[in-house]
């Protein structure tokens, strides 16, 4: 019957509006719903509990508004230390000041990495920048021929580690650091201001593999390394996230798969473990399906 944490936390107080100062009962009744609600969205369970401790601090003793009663208050209290923890402002791209802007994207396998290197490129595209994208995955077969497709949708051209495919350069030995060190010399002689370089996923958490990604990191010294994470991959984000922080290091994250019934608790998990702000939503497999991430819509989708 009440389905919104709000409908559900106005309706425990009834119509009491107005009524002087949180009280710690009030907020003691409340927090049984919230952690409901933060759980429902995926939110890790740590997270969970750090937050709501959080938030009785804050809301202990704060006064009711004349137009709320003590349960509105307190989900207005939620989302904006929702929107503050989420990272308040959208943050942007950090551009190189010397160009070409080095992306770097990593995450498992299936996470969207290589869908989103193309709708990354084609908004950054419409913005005026001229990308280009660089196939450095070589573990997965068909992401190379897959990032060839999506930048010609996107109409941004790709370095592939195939000689005569789109470069110059040769790289005989299949090894995805030469490729991505080629890919942003490219970049760089053919004046393309953002490279945005895609890299192997892996299923778990692959020693070899996660090496790879760092030695990448190394080689092509990236302004950005965004950390694609499946939306849906639930309570087992925190573990990713903090695995690829350690491993490789990230700048920023991209949250995949919002199109689903995720609703997206994954964001403020990994926000709150690393400190690393989303950045980009992708919804959906489509090009188009891309939006820039803003904290207090993401919000009120946990809260809904
Ligand atoms: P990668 O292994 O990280 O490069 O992942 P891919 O980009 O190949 O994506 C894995 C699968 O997820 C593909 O079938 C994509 O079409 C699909 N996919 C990627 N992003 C999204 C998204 O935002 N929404 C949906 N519904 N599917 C997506």
């Amino acid at each position: 019957m009440f389905n919104s944490l709000s409908d559900r936390l106005a309706a425990t107080f009834k119509n009491l509006k107005g009524k002087g100062r949180l009280s710690e009962a009030d907020i003691d009744a409340t927090a049984r719903e919230i952690r409901r609600a933060l759980l429902d969205a995926d939110v890790a369970v740590p997270v969970v509990r750090e937050f709501i401790s959080h938030v009785k601090e804050r809301a202990l003793g704060e006064e009711v508004s004349q137009a709320l009663n003590p349960g509105q208050q307190i989900v207005k209290i939620v989302n904006e230390e929702l929107v503050a923890i989420l990272g308040g402002e959208t943050r942007r791209l950090n551009l190189a000041k010397n160009p070409p802007t080095v992306i770097m994207l990593v995450g498992l396998q299936g996470a969207g990495k290589t869908t989103l290197a193309g709708k990354l490129s084609k908004h950054l595209k419409e913005q005026g920048h001229t990308p280009m994208l660089v196939a450095a995955d070589l573990q997965r077969p068909n992401a190379v021929k897959q990032l060839q497709v999506n930048g010609e949708r996107a109409g941004v051209p790709v370095y592939a580690p195939h000689p005569g495919v789109s470069s110059e350069f040769e790289d005989p030995s299949g090894d995805p650091v030469q490729v991505a060190r080629n890919g942003v010399a490219e970049a760089t002689a053919k004046y393309n201001d953002i490279v945005i370089v895609d890299t192997a996923g892996r299923l778990g958490m692959d020693a070899e593999l996660m090496q790879q990604a760092a030695d990448i990191r190394a080689a092509v010294q990236p302004d950005e390394v965004l950390f694609v994470l499946d939306a849906m991959i639930g309570q087992d984000a925190v573990a990713t996230a903090q695995a690829f922080n350690e491993g490789v290091g990230f700048t920023g994250v991209v949250l995949s798969k919002l199109d689903g019934d995720a609703r997206g608790g994954a964001a403020l998990s990994v926000r709150s473990v690393t400190g690393k702000p989303v950045m980009f939503a992708s919804t959906g497999e489509n090009l188009g399906d891309f939006e820039v991430f803003h904290p207090d819509r993401m919000a009120s989708r946990i809260l809904d």
